[in-house]
């Protein structure tokens, strides 16, 4: 008999579950180490009451890169998570401006955009013609390749250089549309995966072609029923998955690692590790009594990190009128506001949201006549803005809720029935996030690709990463794509 060689994950976020399952299809036996009481990482299920909150990820796009986990297991998707389209993709409302549908049909878009100003819309075809270069060139080509050497860099730089990545996203989309509120429309992103539209590059306008190219999908039971279907295939195919295992250190002997230490004292030896917990954390943390922990937590802590979020969940004893699944709620300030989240050293007065209604895709979120939300709201991190949250949280999520029920849900205090948030201390220390960032590293050019943390570690041979920190970055598409870069190295 063949023994099977030992992988151990640190951390059961999108992106260690998909390793799981790629490395344990691949002939690996696989140990998956997660510090919380649920997998799902930022995509953690709060339930109370009846009403069921998904943490964090709630657009899901890409169902071919979930497809694919499934598959290279030999299983139909299906046989363990239905995914549900979401139309329109989402509905985004300013204070100054009727609103706008963004949707998978041109004619649609065209017509809404014809309505603001007509010259935008054949600006918005070269637009959308931009966007799908960009896609096949960063997301179909490079989103899964593992950047370890700057020959690779090098390779992929004429087309980029073509593509001109140095240019921002809100730059890229203001050459080809005029009117503002469809810059925004079609800038803001890359908030989405933390980065700032004004910084971050062009080739995250890639995101557009992608939602247009796929589709945004919900599973049904929410996002945690797609986490629950991967942990399910996972074990199926003879994985484990460890829940409150919170490791404490990385054992490294003859320069590679041999084991991980638990806080509760357990040891997991591993022939490969391979970490999605926070890379700041991976190295300052679980390795900083070796000096490549020490001098890799030092390079990384100079780096720009994303901002943080503030989330309140909330249930409702009613279902709001008018609502779409996603709505993201423009402030009166974008590029200021935006720049004081990436910046400034406190909290601005003003916030634009993203709001969250998953029961008009699927009501059995909440008890009949009852609707789940979440509402979040872009904050600085913590080493921009060390504010005292256990005394601001109460106060921003009353002032948020207030503009809420002023704006889109008259009526939703009064109403309320149960309600829990979720600040940047929380990144912090429910997530090990350096600076309690919601998604790790700033997706800037600099911090792309090669220079981003590469997939394999540089001195320890058989350390991998996965995950938000490292190629290609944030988002559940991101950290599945960085999983199939990962499990090429540690499969090869
Ligand atoms: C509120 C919010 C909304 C979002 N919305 C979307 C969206 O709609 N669409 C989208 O595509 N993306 C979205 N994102 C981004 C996306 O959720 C993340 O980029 C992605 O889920 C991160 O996955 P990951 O694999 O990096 O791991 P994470 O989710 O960060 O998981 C890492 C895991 O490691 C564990 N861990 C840490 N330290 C240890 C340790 N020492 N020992 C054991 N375990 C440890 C943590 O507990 C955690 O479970 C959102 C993010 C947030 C926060």
């Amino acid at each position: 008999m063949t023994l099977r060689k030992r992988a151990v994950v640190i951390g059961a976020g999108f992106g260690g579950l998909a390793l799981a399952i790629r490395l344990q299809a691949g002939g690996y036996q696989v140990t998956v180490l997660e510090k919380r009481d649920k997998p799902g990482g930022r995509a953690y299920v709060y339930e109370d009451q009846g009403f069921t909150f998904d943490a964090g990820p709630t657009v899901i796009t890409d169902p071919s890169a979930l497809e694919e986990l499934f598959a290279l297991a030999g299983r139909p998707m299906a046989d363990y998570v239905e995914l549900l389209p979401v139309t329109p993709f989402y509905r985004l409302c300013w204070e100054d401006a009727p609103p706008f549908d963004y949707l998978n049909d041109q004619a649609a878009l065209e017509r809404q955009i014809g309505e603001r100003n007509p010259g935008d819309v054949e600006g918005y075809r070269q637009f959308l013609a931009y966007s799908r270069a960009v896609f096949e060139e960063g997301y179909v080509k490079l989103g899964t390749v593992p950047f370890l050497t700057i020959r690779d860099m090098v390779a992929a730089g004429p087309q980029l250089a073509k593509l001109q990545a140095w240019r921002s996203v809100y730059s890229m989309v203001s050459r080809f549309i005029k009117d503002e509120h469809l810059r925004q429309a079609f800038s803001f992103h890359s908030l989405l995966v933390g980065g700032n539209p004004f910084e971050t590059s062009s080739i995250y306008t890639l995101i557009h072609a992608l939602e247009r190219q796929w589709g945004v999908w919900f599973p049904r039971g929410g996002t945690g029923a797609l986490v629950q279907g991967m942990v399910r295939l996972f074990e199926d195919l003879g994985g484990t998955l460890e829940l409150n295992a919170e490791v404490a250190r990385v054992e490294v002997h003859d320069g590679r690692v041999s084991a991980v230490r638990l806080e509760d004292g357990r040891v997991f030896n591993a022939d490969a590790l391979a970490s999605n917990a926070d890379v700041v954390h991976t190295y300052e943390r679980l390795l900083g009594h070796e000096p490549r922990g020490v001098s890799q937590a030092k390079s990384l802590k100079s780096k720009r990190f994303s901002m943080s979020l503030f989330v309140i969940y909330f249930g409702l004893n009613k279902v709001p009128d008018n609502l779409q699944h996603h709505t993201v709620c423009f402030g009166p300030r974008y590029r200021e506001l935006i720049n004081e989240i990436f910046k400034h050293d406190a909290l601005a007065d003003d916030f634009s949201l993203y709001l969250h209604a998953p029961c008009v895709t699927d009501p059995s979120l909440a008890p009949p006549g009852c609707s789940a939300h979440y509402v979040l709201a872009p904050v600085p991190h913590l080493g921009n803005a060390p504010i005292d949250w256990t005394v601001e949280g109460p106060r921003y999520r009353d002032r948020i809720l207030e503009y809420l029920e002023e704006h889109y849900i008259p009526g939703l205090r009064k109403n309320l029935v149960t309600s829990r948030f979720f600040t940047p201390l929380d990144f912090r220390d429910e997530l090990n996030a350096h600076l309690g960032s919601a998604f790790s590293l700033e997706p800037i050019l600099t911090q792309s690709a090669w220079f981003r943390p590469h997939n394999r570690d540089a001195v320890l041979p058989n350390l991998y990463l996965v995950g938000a920190g490292t190629h290609p970055g944030a988002g559940v598409p991101g950290v599945v794509g960085s999983a199939k870069a990962t499990a090429k190295l540690m499969l090869e």
